[in-house]
């Protein structure tokens, strides 16, 4: 049985991804922190269907010392590192914290692997953030970066990082760069999720109006649970390598909004107003992924259209907000 370690595994990637190994036979571990572990109905939410399947380390990523015991006992075969301070606009009013966080979370990872477990073969989840002003559109693997924030610049250093650990120590490193991936799991202050739950609460009389910065960002938004097979299929190959990984298809904050509203016939000019502390000190426009190596290499292919990924959300928001039990997305 085939064993894989999980960092970020309550998050909504590392959730699908637990799901998904498990299905496949894995024997799945995860890093949580303490305080999760000791809060389960609120932290571990997005797992407690399977937690009972998976084996849990208490440990920070932070902390070299307790990521190096959790890589010594468990020896994974596959390691995913998915655990990162994810959210860009926090990462301007914590621009310290982002960085450390994020760069030496994927730096203990790498060292702590090549020390316990050179074998075991390593997935970093790097981000269209590092594309951030992008030099082209569509981006593929080899448009330069210019990350426009302090997530996205611990990005670039975790995937140069991921890189580094590949040519000098010969570990089976990889880098997936993931463009927005949503789903009902989704962390309520990412856009697509403040709109959805908004929406379903004004739909239901439980709020008047949605606050929001810019609409006319564009971003190419797929399905979670679609990105994290791509991640294990880049560690089933002959060779380490970096994919991008993305729907090939953009659109509007704007457009998503309208969506959602209309699926609840409601026409959302009548709700959103565009509210000066949600804009950016520096936002990324635009947004558009070129997945052809994905596809060629990895045989990984997006068949969801985005209205299918709006409703979805728009609906289990609905539903969780009349009273059903949040665990059954
Ligand atoms: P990101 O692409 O990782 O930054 O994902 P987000 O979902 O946080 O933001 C996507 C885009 O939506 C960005 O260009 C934001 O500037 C834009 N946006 C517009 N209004 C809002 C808002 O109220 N909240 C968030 N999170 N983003 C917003």
């Amino acid at each position: 049985m085939k064993r894989a370690l999980i960092t970020g595994i309550t998050g909504q990637d590392g959730s699908y991804l637990a799901e998904f190994l498990l299905e496949k036979g894995y024997e799945v571990h995860g890093i949580v922190r303490r305080v999760a572990i000791e809060d389960p109905e609120h932290r571990l939410w997005r797992i407690l269907p399977i937690k009972e399947r998976l084996h849990l380390h208490a440990a920070s990523l932070e902390s070299f010392p307790s990521i190096y015991r959790v890589l010594q006992a468990v020896r994974p075969d596959e390691c995913y590192h998915l655990a990162a301070q994810s959210f860009v606009a926090y990462s301007f009013e914590d621009e310290f914290s982002t960085l450390n966080a994020n760069i030496n979370g994927t730096h203990h990872m790498l060292a702590a692997v090549r020390d316990c477990a050179p074998q075991c073969r390593f997935y970093f989840a790097a981000s269209s953030e590092m594309f951030g002003k992008v030099e082209q559109t569509p981006q593929t693997e080899s448009t330069p970066f210019h990350p426009r924030s302090a997530y996205g610049i611990s990005k670039v250093a975790g995937f140069d990082l991921t890189r580094n650990y590949r040519e000098a120590y010969g570990l089976f490193a990889c880098s997936g760069i993931l463009y927005n991936h949503e789903s009902p799991r989704r962390g309520y202050e990412f856009v697509t999720r403040k709109i959805t739950s908004h929406a379903a609460r004004i739909k239901l009389g439980l709020a008047k109006e949605l606050r929001l910065g810019n609409l006319e960002a564009k971003r190419d938004w797929g399905h979670a649970r679609e990105y994290v097979k791509a991640m294990w299929m880049m560690l089933q190959q002959d060779r380490p390598d970096d994919y991008v990984i993305a729907t090939g298809e953009q659109h509007t904050v704007r457009e998503f909004a309208e969506i959602a509203f209309a699926h609840l016939g409601l026409d959302y000019r009548d709700y959103v107003t565009v509210d000066p502390q949600f804009l950016r000190p520096a936002d990324v426009e635009t947004l558009l992924g070129d997945a052809s190596k994905a596809r060629r290499a990895l045989g990984w292919s997006y068949q969801l259209s985005f209205k299918d990924l709006v409703e979805e959300m728009v609906e289990a928001d609905l539903q969780w907000l009349s009273g059903a039990p949040r665990t059954r997305v």
